[in-house]
């Protein structure tokens, strides 16, 4: 029987959603996608939020694959060595390879 992999994707972005949903075509990788909110943020429909048409938001369970699993949290290091990322409620999660998928964002000063 082959050996499972488990994957955790930080960032449940455009990037991190595909990556983890494409992921799941294997049976042998276990996926869990870690973001801090519970819903999906739609960016390009941010103009409908504005214009108060859509709310820009999708519930993962629409648009994630049945196996990978939601872990809503923020990561707050990455320990490389250990093969584990640190969460901001605490606990922990091991891997065997990370996707980081966080987006961009600016420097903070
Ligand atoms: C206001 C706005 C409007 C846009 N409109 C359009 C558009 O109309 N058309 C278009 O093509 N592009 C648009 N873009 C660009 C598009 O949104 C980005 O190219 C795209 O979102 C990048 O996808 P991504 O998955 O790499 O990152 P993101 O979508 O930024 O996803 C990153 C995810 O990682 C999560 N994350 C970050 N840090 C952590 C952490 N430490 N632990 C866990 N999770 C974490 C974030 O919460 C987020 O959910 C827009 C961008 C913005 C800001």
């Amino acid at each position: 029987m082959a050996e499972n992999t488990d994957v955790v994707v930080i960032g449940g972005g455009y990037a991190g959603v595909m990556a983890a949903n494409r992921l799941t075509q294997r049976d042998d990788v276990t996926v869990t996608l870690i973001n801090p909110r519970p819903t999906f943020v739609e960016r390009i429909r941010l103009h409908q939020l504005v214009g108060g048409s859509d709310d820009a938001v999708v519930d993962y369970a629409k648009i994630l694959a049945d196996r990978v699993r939601l872990t809503v949290d923020t990561v707050t290091r990455i320990d490389a060595a250990g093969r584990h990322v640190e969460l901001a409620s605490g606990g922990t999660v091991g891997y065997d390879y990370l996707i980081y998928a966080v987006g961009s964002g600016s420097a903070h000063p």
